[in-house]
């Protein structure tokens, strides 16, 4: 629903007396848009870790001007455009770009962007199920078309996904399962084997195995690819255990932003690391992902990692995706 003729409904961040910022749903008027060529009707958001960051009392330090409305990921359909690569009625999807830090995002029924920031959604793919892929699912489907890039084909030796039960390696593991990969599972969760079994994982390996720094440089030659959501320690010790020539996809940062290894595996295994951004991510590659995501997801599976949620249930969620409490991917339907 939106709010009204000429209105819209959104979750607004505004800083209260003491400084700190408080979200409320509110109806605004659409001269409150930011400008831009495209006005978007959103249906559906989600809840990335920048987002709790954002719902945060300071903004995460990602948010510099208030009122504020977040949501870095959105979905929906045009309701007018300037732009002729965009007609009302069309599906599109917004990840990245700064959408939802700098610009008003997608916890709102309605979302004024550039074009140039839009993706077409994909035939077969709804709203709903683009923010079940959301940024997180979108970058591990990058991860995997680099690591194709660089030579992987699916074969008898196992890709590796490390911060498995997490958004992005949750999306990894079933994308790559699909593929036709043997997929081992990083988790310190013991409790998720079950859930990343039911996404397609072959073997599970817990993080211990793989937490602790390089002692040696160069480890038994075990694993075809991998995705890395965790950086830091785990990140080094697994480029030592690369097979000779395989690739490692580093997409992020779970565990550390250092990097305590040695150049050893890239000299004498020529091993290669890719790094994997999907903010300013070019057009063509995202409509490359995104049809890759329509093909290659399996949708029941996605279905099942799905934690429905309102406007309204924002603030609660964004406070416990940075304690790390949220499971599976949210779906917030702004629009209930
Ligand atoms: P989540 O919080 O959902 O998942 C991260 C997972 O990492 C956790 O579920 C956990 O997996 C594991 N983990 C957490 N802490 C540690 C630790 N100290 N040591 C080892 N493993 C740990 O985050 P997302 O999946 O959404 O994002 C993952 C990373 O990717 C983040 O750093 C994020 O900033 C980054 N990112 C980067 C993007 C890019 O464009 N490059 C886009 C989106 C995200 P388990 O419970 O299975 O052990």
């Amino acid at each position: 629903m939106n709010g009204g003729a000429g209105m819209f409904r959104a979750l607004v961040l505004e800083k209260g007396e003491d400084g700190a910022a408080v979200a409320a749903v509110h109806d605004l008027d659409d001269t409150r848009l930011p400008a831009g060529e495209v006005t978007v009707a959103v249906s559906h958001s989600t809840v990335n870790y920048k987002d709790g960051l954002c719902l945060s009392p300071n903004g995460g330090g990602l948010v510099k001007a208030w009122p504020h409305v977040g949501g870095i990921d959105f979905a929906g359909r045009v309701e007018t455009s300037d732009d002729p690569r965009y007609a009302p009625g069309e599906a599109v999807v917004l990840t990245g770009w700064r959408v939802g830090e700098v610009h008003w995002g997608g916890y709102a029924t309605r979302a004024r962007v550039k074009a140039d920031w839009l993706v077409p959604l994909p035939e077969g793919l709804s709203p709903h199920q683009a923010m079940a892929v959301g940024t997180a699912g979108l970058t591990a489907m990058l991860a995997l078309l680099a690591l194709e890039d660089h030579g992987l084909v699916p074969g008898p030796a196992e890709v590796l996904v490390t911060g498995a039960a997490g958004g992005v390696g949750s999306v990894a593991v079933a994308l790559l399962a699909q593929a036709g990969h043997a997929v081992a599972a990083v988790t310190g969760r013991p409790e998720t084997e079950a859930y990343l079994r039911g996404l397609g994982a072959t073997r599970i390996v817990p993080r211990a195995e793989l937490a602790e720094t390089v002692k040696r440089p160069l480890e038994a030659e075990t694993w075809a690819g991998c995705i890395d959501a965790v950086g830091g320690a785990m990140l080094a010790r697994v480029l030592g255990q690369m097979r000779y020539g395989g690739s490692v996809a580093a997409v992020g940062l779970a565990g550390g932003a250092g990097l305590p290894g040695s150049v050893l595996p890239f000299l004498l295994r020529g091993v290669n690391l890719l790094g994997i951004d999907s903010v300013m991510c070019p057009y063509a590659r995202r409509v490359q992902a995104w049809g890759r995501i329509a093909q290659g997801l399996p949708l029941d599976k996605l279905e099942a990692m799905v934690v429905p949620a309102r406007l309204g249930d924002l603030p609660r969620l964004g406070a416990a995706i940075l304690k790390g409490e949220v499971q599976g991917r949210v779906v917030v339907d702004v629009t209930a």
